[in-house]
Parts: structure tokens; C-alpha cells; sequence
């Protein structure tokens, strides 16, 4: 990938610090993260956890499809959560965006798929940001 400047931000931790799991067996595994099964149950009977504190990425609508998928389990239902389905985003200029399996994850598991592309600069969001990237109106917006 050829870009003019890079900024790599990682290391987000699950903020359990001051949790006192001990005091209650509460297991957390080697990063800090409560260890929770494939339904969000952690060791202890009747609780759970969901979010950024478990495995998983760390992005709010995981969280929040855990909480209503948690929520529907208390009550008795089946909540369900594809983890294979978590759009995922990084926030550049154009954003890139996307869900599911990558090609090379395809290619490993040895699954037929076709491949699509599609010219960016037919998009209109994409011909704006071109023009203000660079030059006096760098970073303006406007309807053209
Ligand atoms: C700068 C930034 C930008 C982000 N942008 C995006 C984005 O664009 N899209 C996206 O999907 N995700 C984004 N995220 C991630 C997203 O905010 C989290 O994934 C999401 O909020 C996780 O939800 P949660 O309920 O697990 O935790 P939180 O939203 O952090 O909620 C946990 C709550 O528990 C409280 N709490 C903590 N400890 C205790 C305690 N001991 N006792 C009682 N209460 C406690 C906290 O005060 C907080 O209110 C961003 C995060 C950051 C930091």
C-alpha cells in the first residue's frame, strides 16, 4: 500500500481494572479480558459479560448485538450473534469498509467465490473527496 503518512493506533485493552474479579472467582484471561463461552456466560452462575470487556473486536454494534443476544438468552430465547457478519470500518479519507471473509481467507479454506470489483471514481462521495484532498479548499465539503 502506497500512502503519504501512516498512523498505526492499537493496544485497546478491556477496562476491568478496579473490577476485582477475585473477590468473586470472576475468571479474566491473560490480557484482562472476562472470559465468556460462545453465549457471553462468564464462570459464574447467572453472569454475564459483553462488549469491549470479552473477545472479540472491539466496535459498539458487536457489543450491542451481544447485549440484545444476552438479553433474549435471560428470557428464555435463542440470541444469536454471527460474528463472521461484524462490519468493520477504518476511518481514512475515502473510509474503507467491510463484512465478511476476505479473499484470502476464501482461498485458504479452498471455497469457490467470485470476485467483483467496482471503479471508485463512479462514486459521487469519492469524486468530492478528490477534489478537496489537496489544495485551498483541502478538507472543505461541498455539492458540486
Ligand atoms: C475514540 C473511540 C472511537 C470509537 N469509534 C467507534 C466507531 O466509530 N464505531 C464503533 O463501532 N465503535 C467505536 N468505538 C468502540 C465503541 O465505543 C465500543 O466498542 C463500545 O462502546 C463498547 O461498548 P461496551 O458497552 O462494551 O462498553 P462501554 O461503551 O465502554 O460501556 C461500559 C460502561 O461501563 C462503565 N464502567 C466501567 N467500569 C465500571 C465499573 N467498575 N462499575 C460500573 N460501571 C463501569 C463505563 O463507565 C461505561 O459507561 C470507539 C471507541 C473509542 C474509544
Amino acid at each position: 500500500m502506497d500512502v503519504d503518512k501512516l498512523i498505526v493506533s492499537i493496544g485497546r485493552v478491556a477496562n476491568t481494572i478496579g473490577l476485582a474479579p477475585e473477590t468473586v472467582g470472576l475468571k479474566l484471561d491473560e490480557r484482562g479480558a472476562i472470559v465468556v463461552d460462545d453465549e457471553c456466560k462468564t464462570n459464574l452462575p447467572n453472569v454475564w459479560a459483553i462488549g469491549d470487556v470479552v473477545r472479540g473486536p472491539m466496535l459498539a454494534h458487536k457489543a450491542e448485538e451481544e447485549g440484545v443476544a444476552v438479553a433474549e438468552r435471560i428470557a428464555g430465547q435463542h440470541g444469536h450473534v454471527n460474528f463472521n457478519t461484524i462490519p468493520w470500518v477504518i476511518y481514512t479519507n475515502p473510509e474503507i469498509a467491510w463484512v465478511g471473509q476476505t479473499e484470502e481467507q476464501l482461498k485458504a479454506a479452498g471455497r469457490a467465490y467470485k470476485a467483483g470489483t467496482f471503479p471508485f471514481m463512479a462514486n459521487g462521495r469519492a469524486r468530492v473527496g478528490r477534489h478537496h484532498r489537496h489544495g485551498e479548499n483541502a478538507g472543505r465539503c461541498c455539492n458540486r
